[in-house]
């Protein structure tokens, strides 16, 4: 392809991308194909001879879109969001064009120094304190296990690195019984053991139990464990729960042990300085991450992971082989050493046009906008009599329950609520996602989407009502 016919079906395709944007309201927001129908459409055989962009084009407008489901649509209310915008999708353009890989500050100078410079606007920001250093991760996931493998290497002097996991003493991690699953694999994943993950205890509002961590690393230092990690959750993602810092940071820096917060969703929420109360006690912390990839309007992916001894997380990631060494090496920051992959994106591109374009009074507008959106949902759900909010509303995330007079047995109920979000889902115009609370089924309504306005929201709660009532027709 010639830059000239580039050129041309790059305008197409800008067309559409924008028509997308304005349009993307008309579509169902969860796909609505089968299992199979889009690979059905894919020829088995790869082709043979180049075809013509027009014609690939319009077998992705055919034969792909009805598989996607619209994260992008105001009426996204699963999960969490992924948010892209414009400024955002603008930036990726650009990152795919240039094509560089950025491992080295000399494979692309300006992506790494924009990177240094963004994360300290992020921290800036988010009122995250001075002295903590920035790195685009991949996923929360990818964060965590940095995390976690710098706590092993620090806790054992960095001789798992050299001698492997047999030589040590059993290390055992802490975390709430809330916390997102990534923390789970991440132990399976460099070898401690899932069965020395200990879930914390979490009390009324699902936030971890500093007195009952406390009783568990006591026992395990008994038994001769070695107590390595606790991740904290601020905005867990069932009920959004926050834990305790303060408490948890004081329970660490008695016993000496690393602590990891997980604020993946919640992390954006700091922009407003009405909710850094989550934050007391963050110093304590050695690793943080959010993900401007979920909430604060940047394409997914992009983690913000800020630590507190970058030469920890260096020294335990760090190899050298000769063809990785620079002239600059050691007066530069070299980011191949800061998380597991060696290849790097321009990542930082988007966040820098997605923070210039909004401004971060801008951000928070939209942010805050969520959150009141939220508050106003909580208590449309309140002022229904067949409905119930089953864990109290964290930021923009609201889990409620079906459950109409007359009916109390548990197990309908839970069936109740799980056909009731499968017919929503299935009808297409809101998408929401299923939860269990202190055991129970129950619905997440999670807003965030860039583009929710509050008639989004009514529409949403709108289709929730009609579609349980229309359930109770067929009881
Ligand atoms: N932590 C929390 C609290 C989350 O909600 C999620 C995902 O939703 C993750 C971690 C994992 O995020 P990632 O997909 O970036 O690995």
């Amino acid at each position: 392809m010639s830059p000239e016919e580039f050129r041309r079906h790059a305008h197409d395709l800008v067309d559409w991308m924008a028509d997308y944007m304005e349009t993307v309201e008309e579509f169902p927001v969860r796909a609505q194909t089968a299992p199979g129908e889009i690979a059905a459409k894919l020829p088995e055989a790869p082709p043979d001879a180049g075809e013509p962009m027009e014609r690939i084009f319009a077998d992705f407008k055919s034969d792909v879109m009805p598989g996607i489901t619209h994260w992008q649509h105001p009426r996204f209310f699963a999960y969490f969001p992924a948010n892209s915008s414009p400024p955002s999708v603008l930036a990726e353009m650009l990152t795919a064009t240039l094509g560089a890989q950025c491992m080295l500050w000399q494979t692309s100078p300006a992506a790494t120094e924009m990177e240094t410079r963004v994360l300290d606007w992020l921290r800036q920001m988010t009122g995250l304190p001075e002295g903590l250093t920035g790195v685009i991760q991949d996923s929360a996931s990818g964060a965590i296990l940095c995390a976690l493998l710098t706590a092993r290497e620090k806790v054992t002097n960095w001789d798992t690195n050299e001698r492997g996991l047999g030589q040590q003493p059993v290390l055992t991690v802490y975390t709430s019984n809330q916390t997102h699953s990534a923390t789970e694999k991440n132990v399976k994943i460099i070898g401690l053991g899932r069965e020395n993950l200990r879930l914390i205890d979490v009390d009324d509002n699902f936030a971890l139990r500093p007195d009952v961590l406390e009783e568990r690393i006591l026992a395990d230092k008994a038994a001769g464990c070695v107590p390595t990690c606790v991740v904290a959750s601020i905005g867990a993602t069932g009920v959004g729960a926050v834990d305790p810092l303060r408490a948890i940071g004081e329970i660490c820096e008695r016993h000496g042990i690393f602590l990891h917060v997980d604020a993946a969703w919640a992390g954006t929420a700091w922009l407003l300085p009405e909710q850094r109360w989550m934050l007391d006690g963050i110093e304590y912390a050695d690793s943080i991450v959010f993900n401007p990839h979920k909430w604060m309007l940047t394409n997914f992916d992009c983690s913000a992971h800020f630590v507190r001894d970058p030469d920890a997380l260096v020294r335990t990631l760090s190899i050298l082989p000769e063809f990785l060494k620079s002239r600059e090496q050691g007066a530069v920051i070299d980011y191949r050493d800061w998380s597991v992959p060696l290849g790097r994106r321009f990542r930082a591109l988007k966040l820098w046009m997605v923070i210039r374009s909004y401004g971060a009074e801008g951000l928070r507008k939209i942010i805050r906008k969520h959150i009141d959106l939220a508050v106003m949902l909580e208590e449309w759900i309140a002022a229904e009599p067949d409905f119930e909010i089953v864990a109290p509303r964290s930021l923009a995330l609201i889990n409620f329950r079906y459950h109409p007079a007359g009916i109390d047995e548990p197990e309908t109920l839970d069936r109740l609520n799980a056909a009731l979000l499968q017919r929503i889902n299935d009808d297409g115009r809101i998408y929401l996602t299923q939860n269990k609370v202190r055991g129970r089924a129950a619905i997440r309504f999670s807003i965030g989407q860039t583009n929710t306005e509050q008639h989004h929201v009514r529409e949403g709660w709108d289709v929730v009502t009609e579609i349980a009532r229309s359930l109770d027709t067929e009881l």
